[in-house]
C-alpha cells in the first residue's frame, strides 16, 4: 500500500477516511495539525483519541505542535465571522499548509479529514488544498461518510466533540 498523510482533525473524522483510503490502496499517516483548538485541553483530548484510533487501526499518528498565537493572528479581523465563512477558509490554509510542509518532508501526497464534516464546504477546502502540490481530492462525506464515523467513533469509544474547534466556535455553540 502506499503511503499518504491524512491531516487529521480529529479521531471520529478519521476514522471514516482510513477506511475509504485503504479501500484506494493507500495507508494513512495521521498528522494532527489544529492550532486552531481551543483550549489547549482540548486540543490534548482530541490527541488522545487520534493517538487511540492509532492504535487500533495500526497507523502511524504524529502530533504537530499547538500554536494558537500564531493562527489567532492568522484569522485577525475575521473572529466575528459565522461558522463557514472566511475564518474557516484561512483556518483550513493554515493546517493545510502545516499538512503540506509535513508531506512534503516525507515526499508523500496529503489529504485531509475536514471533508468528512457536513458543516464544511468541501468545494472550499478543494480550492485550499489545491494551492499546494500533491494535494489528494478525496470527498469523504460522500457515501454517507459522516454517518459511518459517527458509527465508528462508537463502536471504536472516541471521544466525539461537540463544536468545531477555535473559541469562536466555542462561544457560538454556548450561545445556541
Ligand atoms: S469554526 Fe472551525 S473551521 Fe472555522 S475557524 Fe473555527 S476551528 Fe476553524
Amino acid at each position: 500500500m502506499d503511503k499518504c498523510v491524512l491531516h487529521t482533525c480529529c479521531g471520529p473524522c478519521a476514522s471514516h477516511c482510513c477506511y475509504v483510503l485503504a479501500d484506494a490502496g493507500k495507508k494513512p499517516v495521521l498528522f494532527y495539525s489544529n492550532s486552531n483548538i481551543s483550549p489547549f485541553e482540548e486540543f490534548v483530548r482530541r490527541w488522545e483519541n487520534v493517538k487511540k484510533l492509532a492504535g487500533i487501526l495500526g497507523v502511524e499518528a504524529v502530533c504537530d505542535h499547538w500554536d494558537h498565537e500564531l493562527w489567532l493572528e492568522a484569522v485577525k479581523g475575521h473572529e466575528t465571522d459565522p461558522e463557514g465563512g472566511e475564518r474557516c477558509r484561512l483556518c483550513f490554509a493554515f493546517n493545510l499548509k502545516r499538512a503540506y510542509e509535513f508531506a512534503s518532508a516525507r515526499g508523500l501526497e496529503f489529504t485531509t479529514s475536514l471533508t468528512v464534516s457536513p458543516y464544511k464546504n468541501s468545494k472550499t477546502l478543494f480550492e485550499v488544498g489545491e494551492a499546494f502540490p500533491n494535494f489528494l481530492k478525496f470527498d469523504f462525506k460522500k457515501k454517507d461518510g459522516y454517518k459511518h464515523s459517527v458509527e465508528l467513533s462508537k463502536e471504536y469509544g472516541l471521544y466525539r466533540q461537540n463544536y468545531c474547534g477555535c473559541e469562536f466556535s466555542l462561544s457560538q455553540r454556548e450561545k445556541e
